[in-house]
């Protein structure tokens, strides 16, 4: 038995499926299943919907980015606001601090896709937008979480300044370094394309994302030999992600990858003082195994 410091899923949305939750929904198929399974934080990626600014309100120990950033044209309409010039950069910087976000989430690519040929969809900023977002939101005291896919974008949002790279799919050594220099940190959601890998029946397309994924294992451990803060999210809500039971399959994929069980859990639970406050977990020997007995106590929620 092992007494830890309750669950922090670092890369979540409301939603389900990858659509908008009925209101009921965000109690019952969003927050308990997860509270349920002892994570008590999160960090809400964005949604175009805010339902983060909302849930603050009830769950103190979540954050929020609000509504996401895209640039229009590209991915992520679903996640926030479209920008189309710096005007609109500035406009929605201001809007989110207004409402009271805790850190600006960015959209600097597409997602990986099943398709060689094109190994992520389209979508993202250029390197000059990247950089006054990271401005403007250091200025509103914000900092910013990247999604992003591709060594280019990656790299754009790396000499930009972001305090977080979210996916980081086909990232490269020459970011690796960076993110070490720069003490970037890494929530990698290996689980989530794992779940869209299984989604695909065409065997030549699973056998290059099972490639991809592999490779991505790779740079997670290579990652945590050079430092990198490694976090474990789930980017549950999207399509096969489910809130609670997904962010375990990522922390037995950060395992697979080659990081200690002492250091899986460090990268999925929140600090030690949890457990002063009453809030913990109780683990047993069988918790990567999928079979285990889980206690969860939480004094205060709200
Ligand atoms: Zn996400």
């Amino acid at each position: 038995m092992k007494k830890i410091p309750p669950f922090f899923d670092r890369h979540i949305h409301f939603l389900i499926e990858g659509s908008k939750p009925k209101a009921h929904e965000i109690d019952d198929r969003i927050i308990a299943p997860m509270l349920k399974r002892g994570i008590l934080s999160f960090y809400d990626m964005g949604g175009k919907g805010e339902h983060g600014l909302v849930i603050k309100s009830y769950c103190r120990h979540m954050k929020t980015a609000g509504a996401a950033l895209y640039k229009k044209g590209g991915y992520g309409s679903f996640l926030g606001i479209g920008i189309d010039n710096k005007a609109d950069i500035s406009r929605a910087i201001l809007n989110n601090a207004g409402k009271g976000v805790d850190f600006i989430k960015v959209i600097n690519s597409g997602i990986v896709s099943a398709d060689p040929s094109q190994a992520v969809s389209s979508g993202g900023f250029s390197r000059e937008e990247m950089r006054m977002i990271v401005e403007e939101a250091a200025e509103r005291g914000l900092r910013v979480f990247c999604h992003c896919n591709g060594e280019q974008s990656i790299l754009d949002a790396l000499v930009s300044g972001v305090s977080s790279i979210e996916h980081g799919f086909f990232i490269t050594e020459e970011c690796l370094q960076i993110m070490a220099s720069q003490d970037t940190s890494w929530t990698p959601t290996i689980f989530a394309l794992k779940a869209f890998r299984d989604t695909i029946s065409d065997i030549e397309a699973r056998r290059y994302l099972d490639s991809v994924i592999d490779k991505h294992l790779e740079s997670v451990y290579r990652a945590h030999r050079l430092g990198i803060k490694i976090g474990a999210g789930s980017d549950s809500g999207a399509k096969g992600v489910r809130h609670g039971e997904s962010f375990f399959e990522e922390l037995k994929l950060l395992l697979k990858a080659g990081l200690s069980k002492e250091e899986v859990l460090r990268a999925g639970t929140m600090e030690e003082q949890e457990l002063e406050r009453g809030n913990y977990v109780v683990i047993d020997e069988g918790f990567f195994e999928g079979n285990s007995n889980m206690e969860v106590c939480f004094s205060s929620i709200i």
